[in-house]
């Protein structure tokens, strides 16, 4: 091991004197880049098109409460197992758009770029990944919202509070509607991050106001797009399934999230989730169905491009990242 990091090292050194050498290329090195390319990943769902666009990722410092029911040297022990750094967690955001040829569909939005000079550009990338992978805005025909945490709602707004998609139908389920917009449920609200969401919710959809629209988890929310009911992360969380021909997809939006850890301990409990027990029945037989059915995921958490199949390992499960594809 030393002895190969010696002769790597003194063959770099090697280099540098060449470089100095009469003759030597003078521009041998370009300026770095110091950032990243636009984030979107585009595939196919039966005749659907389907596009992963990233609002980027947070990434912050490992709390003793982050998992509520495991010891904090626990998680550790789940990051490092996946090369993951000790002591910080980063999340990860995924929304997706649907082209179904006739419809363009947008579920969930990520925080959107009233984030992007805060995390310095780590976060809020939506609108600016839509763009770079040519999606027009105003072209968005519906956009549906899985639940209403920031990350999924706050992207309906541009950096100064209007609505960014002027001509959708924004979808929202019913029970999370009634659940964030009662007053009585908002002054029951004992942790200051749901009290925050509250506020949140209001501001986001008080400035869309009239572009509302209510569905019930089991109908179709769009073309070959359908809701199912998977409370338990909040009131009234839904997931997806996105079908065209014999394909189907689950788009399993906040069931879980990072799946090294959480994957793979379906029993973890992250504070994010309202209902924990609720949460955990549903994520495992949704897991399940995927499981059975040999179903492709993408998960909102997941890492970019968030999409996959589910198997079981040991107690828990895994992703099986679907391979990238060079074209459609
Ligand atoms: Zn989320």
């Amino acid at each position: 091991m030393n002895a190969t990091r010696r002769d790597l090292l003194a063959g770099a050194s090697a280099a540098l004197a060449f470089a100095g050498l009469p003759g030597a290329p003078a521009d041998a090195f370009a300026p770095q880049a110091g950032k990243q390319n636009a984030g979107f990943y585009r595939y196919r769902l039966g005749t659907f098109e389907i596009t992963a666009v990233t609002d980027g990722a947070v990434t912050f410092p490992l709390s003793d409460t982050f998992v509520a029911n495991v010891a904090r040297e626990e998680v550790n022990k789940a990051l490092e197992a996946a090369y993951l750094p000790r002591d910080q967690i980063t999340i990860v955001f995924t929304p997706l758009v649907v082209n179904t040829g006739s419809k363009l569909i947008v579920i969930d939005t990520g925080y959107g770029p009233g984030m992007m000079e805060k995390s310095k550009g780590a976060t809020g990338q939506f609108h600016a990944n839509l763009t770079a992978a040519g999606v027009d805005r105003a072209a968005i025909d519906a956009v549906v919202i899985s639940h209403f945490h920031a990350d999924h709602i706050n992207g309906l707004l541009t950096a100064d509070g209007r609505p960014a998609f002027a001509n959708a139908e924004i979808l929202v389920p019913t029970t999370e509607w009634k659940f964030w917009m009662d007053d009585g449920e908002m002054s029951r609200a004992a942790s200051d991050m749901t009290k925050g969401t509250f506020a949140n919710v209001r501001r986001v959809f008080g400035a869309l106001a009239r572009q509302i629209a209510q569905f019930e988890p089991g109908k179709d929310v769009a073309p070959g797009v359908a809701s199912i009911a998977t409370y338990g992360h909040t009131p009234g969380h839904v997931s997806l399934t996105v079908a065209s021909g014999a394909d189907a997809m689950l788009v399993t939006c906040d069931l879980t999230n990072r799946p090294e850890l959480f994957l793979a301990h379906p029993d973890w409990r992250i504070v994010y989730d309202m209902d924990p027990a609720m949460a955990e029945t549903i994520r495992r037989r949704m897991f399940d169905m995927a499981v059975a059915e040999r179903m492709q995921v993408q998960g909102f958490h997941f890492p970019f491009p968030a999409t996959g199949h589910i198997e079981k390992q040991g107690t828990g499960y895994r992703i099986a990242p679907s391979p990238w594809r060079a074209s459609l």
